[in-house]
């Protein structure tokens, strides 16, 4: 029998340019799965519609490129896939899994900002000419505490978090992240995710996706998450700073040493195909540090 290949992916969603967040994450799926021979896909994650800023696609794609991240086979756009999610949606719901739910926002929040299944037994149907429309949850009570991280060990995600009936289709139209990345991950045939450990919690959730889908989960790890200071996300949201105010080199040791690959002098500030050469036979999983959060306000 042939080993299968490893395959990984980066996908950034398009709501502004690559930033140094999202950067440790590309770095580190890449080294993971480029050290084994694998492929690496880059999916634009432009589910949620609203978000998406126009051309953040393209110049992450160019800014990849100049990190000498490149990517194997085409970009997949998740905002081209609603038949197929639709599909999946559809399965889920002739299984019995999934439930309308009235509650807004505002009241999940007022709750705790957890689902707590009001409507889960309910029944509601969308009434035709119904102002307001239902979103739909997934009855989670199945999804698991726990799960083994690939690059941090054994974790504990909070039972009211981890089975949380969370919405793969909201109440606009449009199917969830949470819906979509593992059904693009599944058709992708990913076998590894690598990513930043704010999705840490959502581990479990996408593991149980799979085993309802009847599709064997990928190895789930988790880098650690650049924060301007302790709990504070480093994101597009936030106005983290374009990258390209920093020397590509500069940026990439950077990204390597939070890694855990120190670059040696004469690398740090050579162009960034020769430090991913150098990283590439030099850097070890096993020396990424074990923290969640580094601090980085100087990208901030
Ligand atoms: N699109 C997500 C983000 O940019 C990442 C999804 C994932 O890696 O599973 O935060």
């Amino acid at each position: 029998k042939p080993t299968a290949i490893a395959v990984g992916r980066f996908a950034p969603s398009p709501s502004g340019p690559l930033h140094f967040g999202s950067l440790l994450a590309a770095v580190g799926s890449y080294l993971y799965n480029k050290q084994q021979g694998g492929k690496w896909l880059l999916r634009i994650e432009d589910i949620d519609t609203p978000r998406v800023s126009p051309g953040a696609d393209s110049s992450i794609m160019f800014a990849l490129e100049q990190y000498g991240l490149l990517w194997d086979e085409q970009v997949i756009y998740q905002s081209q896939r609603t038949e197929r999610y639709r599909e999946i949606f559809n399965q889920l719901q002739q299984q019995g899994l999934v439930y309308g739910c009235q509650c807004s926002r505002k009241q999940v929040n007022g709750g705790g900002g957890l689902y707590q299944g009001t409507c889960a037994t309910l029944n509601l149907h969308q009434q035709k000419n119904n102002p307001t429309p239902l979103s739909w949850r997934l009855h989670a009570a199945g999804v698991a505490c726990h799960f083994i991280d690939t690059l941090l060990g054994p974790q504990q995600i909070e039972p009211a978090l981890a089975q949380e009936d969370y919405i793969l289709l909201r109440r606009d139209g449009l199917f969830s992240y949470q819906l979509a990345v593992v059904v693009d991950d599944w058709d992708q045939g990913v076998t590894e995710v690598i990513r930043g450990a704010d999705l840490l919690s959502m581990t479990p959730r996408q593991q149980h996706l799979f085993q309802l889908l009847g599709a064997e989960p990928p190895l789930y790890g988790h880098l650690p998450l650049a924060v301007t200071a302790p709990g504070q996300k480093l994101s597009k949201q936030n106005h983290a700073s374009a990258l390209s105010n920093w020397p590509v080199s500069y940026t990439l040791a950077r990204a390597l040493a939070i890694l855990g690959l120190v670059l040696p002098d004469e690398l740090q500030q050579a162009p960034a195909p020769e430090q991913l050469i150098y990283a590439l036979a030099n850097w070890r999983p096993a020396n990424i540090p074990a923290a969640r959060e580094v601090i980085t306000p100087d990208f901030g």
